[in-house]
């Protein structure tokens, strides 16, 4: 008998026993209905077996969804690590894998583009529409306008279109077709810029890596033309027969690049990510399985799509947080590209301006080879970065004279300026004078932010929203102060001290709306705005080509945090928003507005050194003995009660210890402590840290802790999870 192993979107660290009909067993990867209780599921078959731990009279009957797999070996391979690794249960793993309409059971090939057009009666038809039709007036004026209309646009645009079409429809007037859309590519392929020598020689090592593994870090300073590279290597594994997978950190920069590569490559581009509909990703995934798209560009969840004939992988900005996802599913999209593409036998290439340490790390054990980009490309030159000390310097708003001053030298010369402030809102901060009494969340361990277009308290933790009170509400006083400043409250000193200046704010409050952030980007590139005020929404690889000052109101903020990776962050998102500064013809400018001048890793950027930068880092991380010099794993718990989680947590590292000592597993588990913010969202959080020098150390131990835990009353009266490598300590 076979027995199908079946992945289910349930929240257990397991597969589940299912017989299939005889005489034709599934292979791996193909998807399955199955009874499950009293629901039934959609599942995948990660695995064939001949036996089963349950009786074959109790065994149920899956009932196979496809004929070949969804998801071919590769791609399933892919899953079944990410499973392990991860500690996450394998069918919640298939489950983020696969586009909306797998997941409830249609068929792989999307249904085709569905579109209407006016037959030679029906163009004819007008004298015969009574006035009163008037729906389906408007509906023949709105076919008869162009050649033909696709349904998802009337979808859009013309509510209840459908019954109203019906009755074109019957009386022979419309013709409906369906056809499979294909990705556009260039009709014309642009011709490619010639590469400098440090491009070519990157782009040809990568180029001879082709067919095997390889694993490259392309460290390229900003503006050094990375994504050159990328096109050469693209183009050439196009040319061999093979695709492309491109990770991309933020939606808001594929378009960019999505326009560039179709203008570049003579195969279809498809594009993978959130923003797009149901539809749209599911037409994605199918072209990238068949082969029918050259190339994939996608966010974080592009890597579990299935390639035909995979041929690259390219992860660029590998450093971004964003590839990390940090709820549910914790995993970390350039990882599980590097291990795929050891698995598919092909190389990866990682770029960016300001590695993380993981990588760097790599690099410096001979795991990863270093290719090069020393200089800007077109010749430009680095911008001028100097540290501007707010203990000795008057400042207004905020804002240090020096920083003021060129600032109006911009104005005058019709330069455009980035103000860079990582924290959104009109003050952080809202404190009575008389009592100090502060505003803060009845839910979260946290002070509510004052937003003065909404005239609104909120969290920025949970969302919290309240009015601002007239009077302190402790002691009665009217001496409410506003301390701190966000990117509303610079917005609106800067429009107060340049009234001629046009200044834009982008962040996640006027960005909120579909759309608004690609549109605002685009007013800002094309010298729209004077003063560019910004969190790190905006300091991610869009270009600004005007941009010649960079402002950066407050580097502190990531100098002294509880997050051992915070100075990381804060050292690469300043060198990526400075980056935006100055081309060839227009030298750049950096100004860093700090408390702490003396600070090393300061220096590091004035310098322009993020080498001496990043053994600094790393030097430090050895020392304290954080990763990439151990393996970290967090288990967090979280419950409605005071001390549940706590309690959780200890039992659990008491059992933990005992099977680490009963193993001889080398791994530590730290006391359980609440989390740096306890209280979020109404919930108390602690975490348990367990750190190991050696990888499968850990690993090991957690397969066997979490199988203990998962058994363990006291765990289901807390809500608790494991986040492996985690990105954010609290
Ligand atoms: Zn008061
Ligand atoms: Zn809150």
């Amino acid at each position: 008998m076979t027995i199908a192993r079946v992945a289910l979107p349930v929240p257990l660290r397991r597969l589940f026993d299912y017989r299939v009909p005889d005489g034709h067993p599934p292979r791996p990867g193909v998807r399955v209905r199955v009874p499950f209780g009293r629901r039934s599921l959609i599942g995948v078959v990660f695995e064939l077996a001949e036996t089963s731990a349950i009786a074959a009279d109790k065994l149920k009957t899956a009932q196979l969804l496809d004929a070949e797999p969804a998801i071919p070996d590769s791609a399933l391979s892919l899953l079944r690590f990410a499973a392990a690794y991860y500690h996450h249960p394998p069918g919640e793993v298939a489950h983020a894998a696969l586009p909306e309409a797998l997941r409830a059971g249609r068929p792989v090939e999307p249904a085709g583009l569905e579109s209407f057009m006016l037959t030679r009666s029906g163009r004819d038809a007008e004298a015969q529409l009574p006035d009163r039709a008037r729906s389906q007036k408007r509906l023949w004026e709105r076919l008869r306008a162009a050649e033909s209309v696709v349904a998802e646009e009337l979808d859009a645009d013309f509510p209840g279109w459908r019954p109203v079409m019906a009755r074109l429809n019957a009386r022979g007037w419309v013709r409906r077709t369906e056809h499979q859309p294909r990705f556009p590519a260039a009709a014309e392929v642009a011709s490619a810029p010639a590469l400098n020598p440090d491009q070519r020689r990157a782009a040809e090592r990568v180029v001879q890596a082709f067919g095997a593994r390889g694993r490259f870090l392309l460290y390229g300073i900003t503006g050094s033309g990375k994504t050159e590279v990328y096109l050469h290597a693209i183009a050439e594994c196009l040319a061999r027969g093979r695709q492309a997978l491109v990770l991309v950190p933020e939606i808001a920069l594929t378009p960019q690049i999505v326009a560039r590569f179709r203008a570049r490559l003579s195969l279809p581009v498809a594009v993978f990510h959130s923003g797009l509909s149901a539809r749209e990703r599911h037409r994605a995934w199918s072209a990238a399985r068949s082969g029918d798209a050259g190339v994939l560009i996608g966010t974080r969840s592009a890597v579990f799509v299935p390639l035909a004939r995979p041929g690259l992988i390219v992860v660029d900005e590998e450093h971004d947080p964003s590839f990390k996802q940090q709820e549910g599913f914790r995993y970390h999209a350039r990882d599980l590209a590097v291990f795929r593409a050891a698995t598919e036998e092909i190389p990866v290439v990682l770029g960016s301006a300001t590695p993380s340490s993981e990588t760097l790390a790599n690099v410096a054990r001979g795991r990863y080879t270093r290719l090069e980009l020393p200089a800007r490309a077109a010749g430009a030159s680095l911008p001028r970065v100097q540290l501007l000390d707010l203990r000795r310097l008057p400042a207004a708003d905020g804002i240090a004279r020096p920083l003021l001053d060129a600032l109006a030298a911009r104005l005058e010369r019709g330069e455009q300026s980035l103000i860079f402030l990582n924290r959104r809102g009109y003050s952080p901060v809202l404190l009575c004078s008389d009592c100090l009494w502060q505003a803060r969340c009845p839910r979260c361990d946290a002070r509510l932010t004052f937003h003065l277009q909404a005239a609104r308290l909120r969290c920025h933790h949970c969302g919290a929203e309240s009015a601002r009170p007239e009077q302190c509400p402790n002691c009665g006083g009217g001496k409410l102060a506003d301390v701190g400043a966000g990117t509303e409250r610079l917005e609106t000193a800067l429009r107060h001290r340049f009234p001629s200046a046009r200044v834009l704010r982008i962040d996640r409050d006027t960005a909120r709306a579909p759309g608004a952030l690609e549109h605002r980007l685009g007013i800002a590139a094309q010298g729209g705005a004077d003063i560019l005020i910004g969190t790190q929404l905006l300091a991610k690889g869009h270009d600004l080509p005007n941009v010649t000052l960079v402002g950066v109101v407050n580097a502190d903020q990531g100098l002294y945090s509880v997050d051992y990776r915070a100075v990381e962050h804060l050292v690469q998102q300043i060198i990526q928003v400075s980056g935006r500064a100055g081309r060839a013809d227009k030298p750049g400018e950096v100004m860093i507005q700090t408390l702490a001048p003396d600070n090393p890793y300061l220096a590091d950027l004035v310098a322009h050194d993020y080498d001496a930068f990043a053994r600094r880092l790393l030097a430090e991380r050895r020392a304290a003995g954080y990763p990439p010099f151990a393996h970290f794993a967090l288990l967090r718990a979280e419950s409605a009660r005071e001390r549940a989680g706590l309690d959780f947590l200890r039992q659990a590292r008491s059992l933990g210890r005992a099977l680490a000592q009963s193993r001889g597993i080398g791994v530590s588990l730290f006391d359980p402590v609440p989390a740096p913010m306890e209280r979020r969202a109404g919930r108390y959080r602690a975490q348990l840290l367990a750190s190991a020098e050696r990888r499968n150390e850990l690993h090991e131990l957690l397969t066997a802790w979490l199988g203990r835990l998962d058994d363990e009353p006291l765990g289901r009266t807390v809500r608790w999870s494991v986040d492996v490598d985690p990105l954010e300590m609290y």
